[in-house]
């Protein structure tokens, strides 16, 4: 393994400058704030979103893992994301410190040891974001909190084919963009339990568009919930390849680490579908 370039000698933190109250008396003209996550003043953009797709795989391995690595690589400006992938747990979690956002993308079966589960658990409950793509829900079923964060385990699935997807909360920036109603082509998953009620729900599939869902006319297929200070977001789409050459897609994907990162603040409407 070739070890890491060495880090650049910091100089030691300078005095704090005289003048710190009227630098913020000016911040405070120009109407931004450093708290304004969503909307960075002019001279302090925002450090990039710092995003790894983990994507270990102990089952069925998914063809679209791939091609869903290239096309987040392509979609995501560099100048606002940094994307590392690994399929190593290690890596991940010597990530962790360094990283904002961890995408289990297309996961599955047991991918993490218990001390690896219990640096995620620790980095999602100090603020981390958790992003669970597709078969992230066919994932460590026996770890208690990893069920905090996916919420909603897979039951099964019909074929693929084409869907209607319902945009649920028609008014928050993490689906708000999307076509209503959405035409999709996927995998759609039944789960073991409803999420509704434990996490709050941003799109379901209309189960009267498509052969084979067995959960009833409220078919949940993404969500999110907060886990102490972090943030974790649950979408069953991306099982075919080509699903990744969907804007629709990567723009759904996009909006989800970036709430999960803390970028977005969306209403604060979790918990309150039912
Ligand atoms: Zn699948």
């Amino acid at each position: 393994m070739p070890s890491e370039p060495s880090e650049p000698t910091v100089p030691s933190e300078p005095a704090k400058p005289t003048g710190q109250l009227e630098r913020d008396a000016a911040d405070e003209l120009d109407g931004s704030s450093p708290f304004d996550a969503a909307h960075p003043g002019p001279e302090q953009p925002l450090p990039p979103l710092r995003i790894v797709l983990f994507s270990r795989t102990t089952g069925f391995r998914h063809t679209s893992i791939e091609p869903a690595q290239k096309a987040l690589a392509s979609w995501l400006d560099s100048a606002s994301y940094t994307l590392r992938t690994t399929e190593d747990a290690g890596e991940l979690i010597k990530r962790l410190p360094e990283s904002d956002v961890v995408v289990f993308l297309m996961t599955t079966g047991d991918v993490l040891d218990a001390a690896q589960q219990d640096a995620i658990e620790h980095f999602v409950r100090d603020g981390g974001g958790f992003v669970g793509v597709h078969s992230a829900a066919d994932t460590e079923y026996d770890w208690p909190f990893y069920g905090e964060l996916i919420v909603a385990w897979f039951e099964s699935h019909p074929v693929v084919q084409e869907a209607r997807v319902v945009v649920q909360a028609a008014g928050n920036p993490v689906v708000s963009f999307l076509p209503k109603p959405w035409q999709h082509r996927d995998e759609w998953y039944n789960f073991r339990i409803n999420p509704r009620g434990r996490a709050e729900i941003l799109l379901s599939v209309d189960e009267a568009s498509y052969e084979g869902g067995t959960m009833g006319k409220d078919h949940p297929i993404a969500w999110r919930r907060e886990v102490g200070r972090g943030r974790a977001l649950y979408t069953a789409l991306g099982h075919p390849d080509e699903a990744w050459q969907e804007s629709a897609l990567l723009q759904h994907v996009e909006a989800a680490l970036r709430w999960a990162g803390h970028r977005v603040d969306a209403a604060p409407t979790l918990m309150s579908d039912d």
